[in-house]
């Protein structure tokens, strides 16, 4: 848009001339600010500054144009009209906030500024008609102190100091405790304050300030933090804000007002009851920055039964029009209730099923609706993590269980400790006596979080319960020792870097490490996952190696295994020394020994994997990375030879130490990646790949005797060229005929298929599906070959500078690459299918476990993703939104070519 199209265009909408679908717009707080004021509930009028403002204030050089602020100040007109106060003026004067409103909901991540309108003059206007200068001059502080950390760029502690100071001077303990004369006082040292840091004055004139206040929004849509969160939820970086201007009600002007947020069912849980905090005789922001902490909502009956009536009908008939839980903010001004914001509320795992089915039982929505409602990520959190019974009776310390889920971690006091050492592969908790939105990288980069401030709906609580981790809120036992840089529970220090374990689910923290307990399905869970099984038709398969992780699978859902790796099986503690003899084994018979021990442990590695999936598909890979990975480093082979030459009599073992050395140094690959490993072993070492088979097929027929069911699919790792496939399908049809009985052969319908994972073998697709029966998109190493990025690299060295500066928008190891990688896939499978109808084919690489990469190979009409156990559920659900959206957008361009054809 140039300035040209925003002259004239509609940028400022009073609430009451929008609606809910003007979300693009209005943003979503003003969408819905509209939309209530619509339905006549009591919203403090006020008006919105479009997205398309902020859009024209970026492109105009971070600056509000005269059109735009033109309209402003006719909205401001109107408002006082209506109002019956006036924006400056001292005997009637009107206070408006000024606040953020994204078109994705984006808490705290964006500024606000309340108070907007107060002045040396205003503020006494204010005092005389309240007759309560206390509260007159409190709101002037309050904004002095947002309008210059926002706007001005004063450093917010520096204000926090002056306040404690004041505190201590009038030896009180809270904020509302501080007199009159003390926040006159304060005003006057805020203003000093500013001038001093800034060389500039605190405005007075009032126009000023809401011009200023406004731009500063707008630029906060830009603040590191809010890019962090966009990257983070894969928001567009051009949606742009909104500004919402809207009248100012006090809820600290004494005792009969108050402030809060209340959730129509608990975003924790699920329940279908009210949920929420407030406090008496305070504004807005204490509640959501969790300075102090509140009380429960329910505590409001008692103090104020008409209004907490009022509030929980009107609550429930908001969740009721928009069909979903409200997150909603609410001031109460002398016994007078007023809704500042309804958005839809942010919660977790556990509580988005719960309310998806709830909400589907109560008859308010649809099984379709309840599935797209949930977001595939979160079930990850369900499937979290909770700590034993030991860990829960010796915990130190109980604060607010704001996000559940346990986690063990060392813990760190600050966000960037906490982000370097995660760097470094340590596991983190982040403990802060209370979080802001400036800490968000540190809590990405924590297993969990602790705050000794702050309720359930602090900053800390939401950001945590959105990204899962585990979060234990206003645990006020804790103290701070800034000085010796610690904190003490009661008679325990803890010093940063010491390990502790807590349980977002119950609010504690204990001291150590403790073992934590894995998670299991829910009633919810099985019945949503029931719902998108009837709509999905992806099936869903595990990448899993051990029966163990089958049996998890199968729990889980899978229909299947979709990769069975079976070098994982060759790492065991015992098998390993087996492994390396067979490796470095001088002749062939020497090897030959090593593979028939080998040979019964993968066959009872197989028998166990058949018999945990019976009857289901079982896709054994054979082996695929390169040998030198199951021998030890040269560098602790050389250690090792230096110590033995130290001793007497040790000839035998240092010869055997020289020999592995040799078998290393040979086996050493400058480009491992690209060298000797996957179906390339097998053709150096066919006797490796013999054994396999070999024990596929009888533990095929160990298993077919017991009346086991089996379908083996025998997988070819790394193929680029057909011969190599044809090299080893004829092998298997060998052995297959060698250990299989006639019957047997009946029985067990094995297959041959190949992992595609190199380009080359997508691009010859067609010649090679003549002799597979499945294709197999390996896209780790499809994306590792296609963008030629290695993937045990890039993640560690440029990747993040590639998404930081948005040259990629995603992490293609996590997100396939859908214009490169994704054009292989489905040129491949196309071809694969025009000689071949009946192939199989599906993805299992890492993104066959990831929502918008399952979306991609639903639409491009693979049969099946597998993923890892823990992943089946998320992709049960995945794949069924795949189906709902495929057929949203076929009903959209139908409804299109329709309106067209009129
Ligand atoms: C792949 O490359 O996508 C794959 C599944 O194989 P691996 O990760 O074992 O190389
Ligand atoms: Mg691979």
């Amino acid at each position: 848009m140039n300035m040209a199209t925003m002259v004239n265009r509609k940028c400022v909408f009073a609430f009451q001339e929008g609606h809910a679908k003007m979300v693009d717009l209005l943003g979503g707080k003003g969408a819905n600010l509209a939309e209530m004021t619509r339905a006549g509930l009591s919203v403090p009028p006020g008006f919105t500054v479009t997205t398309e403002a902020c859009l024209a204030y970026f492109k105009d050089g971070n600056q509000l144009n005269d059109d735009v602020m033109h309209q402003i100040l006719m909205g401001l007109a109107q408002l006082e009209r209506g109002k019956g106060q006036f924006f400056g003026e001292r005997d009637k004067p009107l206070l408006v906030s000024v606040r953020s409103g994204s078109v994705t909901s984006m808490p705290g991540m964006m500024d606000t500024i309340l108070n907007v309108g107060l002045n040396d003059e205003t503020v006494v206007g204010i005092s005389e008609l309240t007759g309560n200068p206390r509260f007159a001059f409190d709101c002037y502080r309050r904004l002095i102190q947002m309008f210059g950390h926002v706007v001005m760029g004063v450093d917010s502690q520096l204000f926090e100091h002056q306040l404690e100071r004041m505190k201590k001077r009038e030896g009180v303990l809270r904020d509302e405790q501080i007199s009159a004369d003390g926040l006159k006082q304060l005003v006057q040292e805020y203003k000093l304050l500013v001038q001093l840091k800034t060389g500039r004055i605190f405005p007075q004139d009032v126009v000023d300030q809401l011009r200023l206040a406004i731009e500063a929004v707008f630029s906060s849509w830009n603040n590191a933090r809010a890019q962090v969160y966009r990257r983070l939820h894969r928001i567009p970086d051009d949606q742009g804000t909104a500004v919402n201007v809207q009248s100012m009600v006090f809820g600290n002007m004494g005792d009969t007002c108050g402030t809060g947020v209340v959730f129509t069912r608990n975003p924790s849980t699920g329940e279908n009851a009210l949920f929420g905090e407030f406090l008496l005789n305070a504004q807005g922001e204490d509640v959501v920055a969790g300075i102090r902490t509140p009380m429960p909502i329910a505590a409001l009956e008692q103090v104020m039964p008409d209004v907490y009536h009022e509030l929980q009908r009107t609550v429930k008939q908001l969740e009721l029009h928009y069909q979903d839980i409200q997150d909603i903010e609410f001031t109460i001004e002398h016994n007078k209730l007023y809704l500042l914001q309804t958005r839809s509320g942010k919660r977790n795992a556990q509580a988005a099923l719960k309310i998806a089915v709830d909400l589907v039982r109560e008859g308010i929505i649809t099984k379709r609706q309840a599935i797209e409602r949930i977001d595939p990520m979160h079930l990850e959190q369900l499937l979290h993590r909770a700590i034993s019974e030991e860990a829960q009776q010796q915990s130190l310390a109980k604060g607010l269980p704001a996000s559940p889920g346990a986690a063990v971690g060392q813990v760190a006091f600050h966000a960037e400790t906490a982000v370097a050492w995660s760097k470094e592969g340590k596991r983190v908790i982040l403990v802060r006596p209370e979080t802001t939105p400036e800490d968000i990288e540190g809590v990405l980069a924590s297993e969990g979080v602790v705050t000794l401030r702050g309720g359930m709906t602090s900053h800390a609580a939401v950001v945590a319960r959105g990204m899962g981790k585990p979060c234990v809120c206003g645990c006020e036992t804790i103290q701070f020792l800034e000085a010796e840089h610690c904190i003490q529970i009661g008679n325990q220090v803890i010093q940063e870097g010491d390990w502790v374990t807590i349980d977002g689910h119950r609010g504690l923290i204990c001291l150590g490490e403790f073992e934590l307990k894995e998670p299991e399905m829910t009633q919810e869970l099985s019945e949503l996952l029931a719902w998108a099984d009837e709509v999905r038709t992806l099936r869903v398969l595990a990448n899993a190696d051990h029966p163990h992780d089958a049996q998890v699978a199968r729990q889980f859902g899978a229909e299947g295994i979709g990769l069975c790796r079976t070098e994982h099986m060759f790492f065991d503690k015992e098998r390993l020394p087996v492994v390396q003899r067979m490796i470095l084994a001088e002749h062939a018979d020497a090897r030959q020994d090593a593979l028939a021990q080998l040979l019964p442990m993968q066959q009872s590695d197989f028998e166990g994997m058949f018999e945990a999936m019976e009857g289901l598909p079982v896709t054994i890979r054979l082996l695929d990375p390169p040998l030198h990975e199951f021998l030890p480093k040269r560098k602790e082979l050389q250690d090792r030879l230096q110590e033995l030459r130290g001793q007497v009599g040790m000839a035998r073992e240092i010869a055997d130490v020289e020999a592995a050395m040799k078998k290393v140094e040979a086996l050493e690959e400058v480009n491992p990646m690209l060298g000797q490993r996957g179906c390339r072993l097998g053709i150096v070492y066919p006797e490796v790949y013999d054994m396999q088979i070999e024990a596929i097929f009888k533990a095929a027929a160990s298993c077919l005797e017991r009346g086991i069911i089996v379908r083996p699919e025998i997988m070819i790792p790394l193929v680029g060229h057909v011969t190599e496939l044809k090299f080893f399908r004829d092998r298997i049809e060998q052995i297959a005929s060698q250990i299989l009985s006639k019957m047997q052969l009946q029985l067990c319908a094995y297959k041959v298929g190949t992992m595609i994972e190199v380009p080359r073998a997508a691009l010859t697709a067609r010649q090679i599906a003549v002799h597979a029966d499945f294709f197999s998109f390996g896209t780790n190493d499809l994306t590792q070959m296609t963008l030629g990025y290695s993937r045990d690299d890039a993640e560690g060295k440029f990747l993040s500078q590639y998404l930081d500066h948005r040259i990629l928008p995603h992490n293609p190891f996590q997100v396939l690459d859908e214009d490169g990688v994704g054009q292989l896939i489905q040129l491949a499978n196309t071809a694969g299918k025009s000689v071949k109808p009946q192939l199989k084919a599906g993805v299992c690489g890492e993104h066959g476990g990831d929502p918008q990469s399952i979306q991609f190979c639903h639409a491009i009409g693979l049969e099946y993703v597998s993923c890892s156990p823990y992943r089946i559920p998320l992709a049960r659900i995945a794949a069924a939104q795949a189906v709902i959206a495929q057929e949203r957008s076929v009903e959209e361009v139908s409804t299109q070519v329709k309106g067209k054809a009129v």
